[in-house]
């Protein structure tokens, strides 16, 4: 039995996906091999490395003068890619600090640029989006960082930072492809698959391709952006399943319509769950409205021990992994592309029959 998983990552994986990679298992696409088994130098393989590239560009509409790249390493590898590819000129860098996610951002920054925090919420447990202005940045800092979606709080920009012309750097790990994003706002956009996009072990990094020429010296291989440009992704062995499933997930995302379609479904999910908690006296999201996020939802019950029970229960009805982050407690129901409206509605009514159960 197929269960609705409402982890923040890795994420649930849309059923026809995974369908059609059992289908390509043993036999893919006449090879008599496994994608897995693949050379990632053979034709089959560089098909697939271009699918996935070009069906990103359409999905996404990124202009022709940005790379678009799959590596490894995670979200997380960003952090040091980032400020050792672009962070040369001045060597400052500025962060806004929205979260856990941009915090390690800014502190793997600091290892090898200035890395300043411009803006944080954290005076109010980073509910809220902090305003943001040119005048917060340093005018000569080589980029500003910001993490869009910030998973653990629940929290999303309602818009785009000015930055006056700094470089906008931006962690869309938990939003990418949820919503339209105007990529040629940012100098970078970097995301793990794991969350709306496939399986862990491939980064999505878009990045403006002036901006791949300026690697530190010291900037190890894997991480130069030029490099990974030049060898198209494929300077060692790639996460090759990985990009084949993320080149699933894209194909299938267009054939229901794109990005503006699913969007249109999120919107519709998070409105309701949202709806729900704030009718109700039992269930609370402390979240400032307008920077709620559409793809992470967390929400507490009137006591940490109900809070306990609800994780338990919701788990024996089919509704797994809803427990909320330990630096927020309570509950989080992360609702992204793959999260079927039905998993939304099975989720309302289970919190409906437990707010019954339990209110004083
Ligand atoms: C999950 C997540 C990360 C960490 O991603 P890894 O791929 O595990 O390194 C970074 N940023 C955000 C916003 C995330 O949601």
């Amino acid at each position: 039995m197929r269960v609705y998983n409402f982890s923040a990552g890795p994420g649930m994986l849309p059923k026809p996906v995974l369908e059609r990679v059992q289908k390509d298992l043993i036999d893919y696409d006449g090879t008599g091999m496994s994608v897995m088994e693949m050379s990632h130098r053979s034709k089959p393989y560089e098909k697939i490395n271009a699918d996935a590239e070009s069906l990103l560009r359409e999905l996404m509409d990124i202009p022709d003068n940005y790379d678009v790249l799959f590596v490894q390493g995670g979200a997380t590898n960003q952090f040091s890619a980032v400020p050792l590819n672009i962070g040369t000129t001045s060597g400052k860098a500025d962060y806004v600090v929205t979260g856990n996610f941009s915090g390690k951002a800014y502190e793997e920054g600091s290892r090898f640029v200035d890395a300043k925090v411009a803006a944080s919420s954290k005076d109010k447990n980073f509910t809220y989006i902090p305003e943001l202005s040119p005048a917060l940045f340093r005018k000569d800092a080589d980029y500003v960082h910001i993490c869009y979606n910030n998973t653990i709080f629940g929290t999303r920009y309602d818009k785009i930072p000015e930055t006056g012309g700094i470089p906008l750097v931006c962690d869309a790990s938990s939003m990418i492809l949820s919503q339209p994003l105007d990529v040629k706002k940012f100098a970078i956009v970097y995301a793990g698959a794991q969350k709306n996009v496939g399986p862990a072990g491939v980064t999505i990094v878009i990045v403006r391709h002036d901006l791949t020429e300026r690697a530190s010296e010291r900037c190890p291989v894997m991480l130069r952006y030029a490099e990974q440009v030049k060898n198209k992704s494929l300077y060692n062995t790639p996460p090759c399943f990985s990009t084949y499933v993320v080149a699933e997930v894209l194909k299938y995302l267009k054939e229901i319509g794109g990005v503006s379609a699913i969007q249109k479904i999120n919107e519709r999910k998070a409105k309701k769950l949202y709806d729900y908690i704030d009718s109700s006296d039992f269930y609370k999201n402390g979240v400032e409205k307008r920077y709620r996020s559409l793809m992470n939802v967390p929400f507490v019950s009137p006591s940490e021990e109900l809070d306990g029970l609800f994780v338990k229960e919701a788990a024996a009805n089919g509704l797994v992994s809803i427990k909320g982050h330990r630096l927020v407690g309570g509950m989080r129901a992360s609702i992204y592309n793959a999260m079927p409206e039905e998993g939304v509605d099975a989720l309302i009514e289970f919190m409906q029959k437990f707010e019954r159960a339990h209110k004083a």
